[in-house]
């Protein structure tokens, strides 16, 4: 065997199983593939003037290269295990905790120091949600920002860069299990062997992790997708909530279908942003720590978990179809005003401008009804007028709503507690295992089964 891990993807899943592997076992020979670029020629066209919407470029810059999708994400490490995975399920949640926090000091060790921990412990504002039928999740978030988060992830670089091999806009193409080991296939035809291999693809690699599954004879299930809106409204009317928490995670409870709706990815003084899945723009959203790039609003998505029974089975083609609707309609993002939605009538490029609430994302002014299926569009509105309760103004007029923010979840992979497959020392982790959905997970999971491997080595 050439080397003794291989791992595919270089997201925080791909990052921290490297680091964990290089500090339990120096000398181990790692090679890592990416599809993306390395982190600094990472560039996303789309500047605002000549290029103003997603024009699809292969590797995608925002989902793709060092750093993966997290590389100018938000850079939110909430340290939960009532959201972000379902990690604990399989280590164990007092395991998964601490993993989460050693991810955290590794990010501090490496520029995140001085970055506050936000915490509900102990706040008065989940007394204030409860009496209003809203529920306030436990965590601790520490904000890297986008801006922190990429000096991190420079910083981590920096120092795997001399103990791994990185091969950059690399793709593998097949995983194939041969004579105790396993030999990956890249797309420019080169193969490398290990004994063990860690898959980390996260969501763009999620359709070809289908396939690695079904030609190894993985049992994967799929069955959720959530779908939303990113709402956007003046700072003020969350800054009580985002100066104590920085994000607040709501939950609700439709009265008309009983739907949970949530609060995600919130981003004070933050900015909109499209996201790029597989040729689908949907809506997203981030904010930088260094004040000088913030902006005068907030942002959040509200989403609606939408669970599949038998027979249907393609959750995430259904999120993608109504992610196509509105990229056909509006010609990628869609964003409407909340007074308009509720009048019944299309926000036009006129009434966005009149609008006190100044979009932070050039999105083309169009109706959301047209889009969402009305029964989450329904527990969105509902949601909305709940939130009104305890940050009064956010049922305003001017709201802006964009749409659609979709939560493609991909299959859950069939692993056991060390997150390895049938097929010993085949591991999947991060988002491609359908098990984590954010930062810290991911990274968990990295560290997870790198000491798993270092143990068994
Ligand atoms: C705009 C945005 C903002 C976000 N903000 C936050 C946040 O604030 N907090 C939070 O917790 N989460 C956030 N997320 C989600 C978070 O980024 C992901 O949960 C996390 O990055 C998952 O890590 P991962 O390593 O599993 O996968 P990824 O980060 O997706 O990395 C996978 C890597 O694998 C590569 N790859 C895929 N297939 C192949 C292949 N066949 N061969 C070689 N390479 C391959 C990809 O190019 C990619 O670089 C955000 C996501 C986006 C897009």
């Amino acid at each position: 065997m050439q080397y003794d891990v291989l791992i595919i993807g270089a997201g925080p899943g791909g990052i921290f199983s490297a680091w964990e592997l290089v500090r339990r076992k120096p000398g181990m020979k790692i090679l890592v593939l990416e599809t993306g670029f390395p982190l600094e020629q990472r560039r996303c066209p789309i500047d605002g003037e000549r290029v103003k919407s997603c024009i699809g470029c292969r590797p995608c810059s925002i989902m793709n290269g060092f750093g993966g999708a997290g590389a100018f994400s938000d850079g939110k490490y909430n340290i939960t295990n009532e959201f972000g995975g379902t990690l604990h399920e399989y280590i164990g949640k007092q395991k998964a905790l601490e993993l989460m926090r050693y991810v955290d000091g590794i990010n501090l060790a490496h520029g995140g120091e001085g970055v506050r921990l936000y915490s509900t412990t102990d706040t008065h504002l989940k007394k204030q949600c409860l009496s209003h039928g809203l529920h306030l999740l436990d965590a601790s978030v520490r904000h890297l920002g986008t801006d922190v988060n990429y000096i991190v992830l420079e910083r981590l670089f920096e120092e795997l860069k001399t103990q791994v091999e990185f091969r950059f806009q690399t793709t593998a193409a097949t995983v194939e299990a041969v004579g105790g080991g396993y030999r990956v296939e890249t797309d420019k035809g080169e193969r490398f062997e290990a004994r063990r291999c860690i898959i980390s693809a996260g969501r763009s690699g999620s359709k070809w992790m289908e396939g690695v599954c079904k030609a190894l004879d993985i049992a994967t299930k799929s069955n959720r997708v959530d779908i939303g809106v990113r709402v956007e409204l003046p700072y003020v009317i969350f800054s009580h909530l985002t100066d104590e928490l920085y994000e607040s995670k709501i939950v609700y409870r439709t009265e008309k279908y009983a739907d949970l709706v949530r609060t995600f990815c919130m981003n004070p003084r933050g900015e909109v942003v499209n996201e790029n899945t597989n040729g689908i723009v949907t809506v997203n959203g981030h904010s930088y720590e260094d004040p000088a790039r913030q902006t005068d609003n907030t942002n959040f998505a509200l989403l609606v978990a939408k669970h599949f029974s038998e027979p249907f089975k393609d959750s995430n083609g259904y999120g993608e179809s109504i992610a196509r609707l509105s990229n056909m309609l509006g010609g990628g993002v869609i964003v409407q005003r909340f007074g308009d939605l509720i009048a019944g009538r299309r926000s036009t490029a006129e009434r966005i401008r009149e609008s006190f609430t100044v979009p932070t994302l050039s999105a083309t002014p169009g109706d959301l009804s047209l889009v969402i299926p009305k029964r989450i569009l329904d527990g969105i509105i509902e949601m909305i007028y709940a939130l009104d309760k305890i940050a009064p103004g956010t049922a305003n007029i001017d709201t802006l709503l964009y749409g659609v923010e979709v939560k493609f979840y991909n299959m859950e992979v069939a692993l056991d507690e060390h997150l390895q497959t049938r097929h010993p020392g085949l591991f999947v982790i991060g988002d491609c295992s359908g098990i984590t959905h954010s930062l810290s997970h991911a990274s968990a999971s990295g560290v997870h089964v790198a000491r798993y491997i270092a143990e068994n080595a």
